[in-house]
Order: C-alpha cells, then structure tokens, then sequence
C-alpha cells in the first residue's frame, strides 16, 4: 500500500460533551520519552499522580489511583469489584450514563433494581429513601453529573440514605471533577470513578477511581472472584502500592498526560477552577439566554460544565452543528436518547472554560441562527455575556 499522509489534525475548539481542549504543556507531556512501567521515574510519577488524586477527589483514601482505560472502563471498575453475582444492586437513571451503568451492573450479575427520572430532571432524597428500603441493596449507583443531559444531581442527602440503610454508595463523577465540588470524603462517596477528558482536560485514556475504606472491606470479604481481571482492584493495588507487582503495564505517557493536568489544577488551584466554570457559565448563559435559547434543564440543576440549550423550532440541529465546525472551528454535541434533535450540549469543561471561548461561540451562534431565518437581535448574546463579565 502506499504511506498515507502524516497527522494533521484540524485545531478544534472542543464545545461539546468531551473531550475538551488540551493545555499544550499537556500535549507536551505526551510526547516526553517513554520509560519502563517499574523504572523509578515512572514510580515517582505514580506516586505523585496518586497524591494529586486524592486532592482532587478530596480524599485521603488509599485505594485512589488511574485505572488504564477511559471513563466506562471507571465505571466497570466500581461496579465488578462491589458486586458479586447475585447482590442487589439500585441503578438510578435520568441520563444515557445512569443507563450504561445499570447495564454494566447486570453484566456482572447483580439482580439490577433501576429507578428512573425523565431526561433532565433529578432524583430527590425521598426517591432514594424508598428504593433502598423495599430494596435493601449492597450498593445503589448513581451519576453527579449526567453529560447526556446536563442536570446536576446533589449527592450528599442521598449519601446519608444510602449509609443509613447499610448500603454503598457507587458515584460518576467523569464530568463534574474539576468543575463542580466533589466532597469524596465529606460526603461518604465509596466507590468513585472520573475520567480524562472532561474537566481534567487531559486526553481520554485513563478514569481516575477512588474506594473508601468501607469499599475495600466489601471488596475483601468477597467470596466470588471478582469478574474482570484487568480491572481487579485486589491485583492492580499491588501494582500501584508498595509491591510493584507487574499485573498490565501501565499506559506510561498517558499517565504522563494525567501528571501535567493535575499540576495544571494544583497551580490553578481547586477552588478558583470550579469558580472559574461558574462564572463562564453565566456569562454563557446570559449570552444565550439574550438570543432566545432556554436551557433544557430546570434552574438550580444546571451544570456549568455542560449547557443543554433548546433547538428553537424552525433551526435545523445538524445544519448548525455542521456550521460552526466547518466555518469556526466550534465542536458542540446534540442531544441523546429522547433529547435527540431537540437540545444541543455546549461543554465549558476544563480548559475551555473561558472567556474568550463563551464570546466567540455567541457569535458564531448567531450567525448560524440568522442563517436559519431566526430572529436574532445582532450582537446581543455578546453584550449580554460581556455586561455579566463586566459586573461580576
Ligand atoms: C463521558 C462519560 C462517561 C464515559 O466515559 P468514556 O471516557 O467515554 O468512557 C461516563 N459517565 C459520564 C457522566 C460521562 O460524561
């Protein structure tokens, strides 16, 4: 055959669901040289990673470390390692991803109980404080943040329920980490999986997990064998703990890539970060807000990191979408499942939470919009967003 043409990559600005951009210092990490998976350096490197992690995840639980594949394979991890065939197991789901993770349940053979919330809406401490008494679960899996469709899910009441009735409290956190407070320890999370490439803006590859004492205990009283070999916490600790074992080797750049994202959040700073994707978020969101866009999600459940907008009626989804890739550059997603063709996902995950980004996208929305035959009254979405900037 003949040699295709080298990468050449289109510069993207990243708006949708994930990933998001990348710092270049992290693109750079990429590209350092590859050592082996037990040299030294790559230890120190996993050491650090692991301290980092805990920062991040706001905890100081020792079973914290990156698990070698993206944020399903997080999940995957969580739920083979708590469940045995046979346990019961409360899925609630209100997204695509509460979806996912009741199927990933009944995979490794828990007697799956699901709860559900419409598209959008989230689940109160009354729901959950009913399922798990008629259910009386090992564990009840749920998302804090549903990208699919943008509704943020308060976990620290549910976290009470949860532990009140005995049970384990598994959360997704792939795309608030970094953007939203997650309070690992404060709030009694037990199993907790992230990923890369939402608000960590590190290419997709690796799903920071975290396990509480109490999880660990579930998983060493276990009498089956945990399902899955690769992501078997019991083999992989001995990896990134004290003994060094060789279990896979360890993706090493990518963990590299995770490192330089990490040092970009310590320097930043947790706290200025999630105030960082607040602010942006209201200025995005007054922008579109003054060009007749309505958020899909109901106030006070929004998530800053991930802007579910209505399609007005008469504007085509893809025609637009098309746009403003082909024309600026701009990815934002559509909608899943029922929001399908009816809502667009605007990300301000991670690095892209920004200014700059906020102001340009309004523009080119409006441009899009008039082509469409919308009534947009010209310049207002940016002079609303830059009106918010200017008081706030
Ligand atoms: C992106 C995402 C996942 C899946 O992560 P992948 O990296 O695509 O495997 C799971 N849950 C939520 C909430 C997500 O946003």
């Amino acid at each position: 055959m003949t040699t295709p043409a080298p990468l050449n990559p289109p510069r993207r600005i990243l708006m949708g669901p994930g990933p998001s951009d990348v710092h270049p210092r992290v693109l750079a990490a990429l590209g350092a040289p590859t050592v082996g998976h037990l040299d030294p350096y790559f230890i120190q490197v996993m050491n650090e990673t692991q301290s980092m992690l805990r920062h991040v995840f706001r905890t100081a639980n020792e079973l914290t470390l990156a698990v070698s594949g993206t944020g399903s394979a997080g999940m995957e991890t969580c739920v083979v390692n708590l469940i045995e065939p046979g346990d019961r197991m409360v899925v609630c789901v209100n997204g695509v991803f509460g979806g996912r993770m009741a199927d990933v349940a009944g995979r490794a053979g828990a007697q799956v109980t699901t709860i559900e919330r419409p598209f959008g809406e989230v689940f109160s401490a009354d729901q959950i404080a009913e399922v798990v008494r008629r259910v009386q679960p090992k564990v009840l899996g749920i998302v804090h943040a549903e990208t699919s469709t943008g509704a943020w899910q308060p976990l620290e009441e549910i976290s009470r329920i949860v532990h009140d009735a005995g049970a384990l409290l598994l959360a997704d956190t792939v795309t608030s980490l970094g953007g939203v407070p997650v309070e690992v320890d404060g709030w009694q999370l037990d199993a907790v999986y992230s990923g890369t490439q939402k608000c960590l803006s590190c290419p997709p590859g690796l799903s920071p997990v975290t396990f509480s004492p109490r999880a660990v205990a579930a998983i060493e009283k276990r009498k089956a064998k945990i399902a899955s070999w690769y992501l078997d916490m019991t083999l992989v600790k001995n990896y990134w703990g004290q003994d060094r074992a060789y279990h896979h080797t360890a993706p090493i750049n990518m963990n590299y890539g995770l490192h330089e994202a990490l040092r970009l959040v310590l320097e930043e700073g947790l706290e200025v970060r999630i105030a960082r994707h607040k602010r942006n978020h209201l200025a995005l969101k007054a922008g579109l807000n003054a060009i007749g866009l309505n958020y899909a999600v109901a106030e006070g459940i929004q998530l800053p990191m991930l802007n579910a907008v209505l399609i007005p009626s008469g504007v085509d989804d893809v025609t637009v979408r098309k746009q403003l890739l082909a024309e600026f550059g701009i990815e934002i997603g559509g909608g899943l499942g029922p929001m399908k063709g009816k809502t667009w996902r605007i990300g301000l995950m991670g690095e892209t939470s920004s200014p700059r980004n906020v102001l340009l996208l309004l523009a080119a929305l409006e441009r899009c919009l008039t082509d469409q035959g919308a009534t947009v009254q010209p310049g207002a979405g940016v002079a609303a967003a830059n009106a918010f900037y200017r008081q706030a």
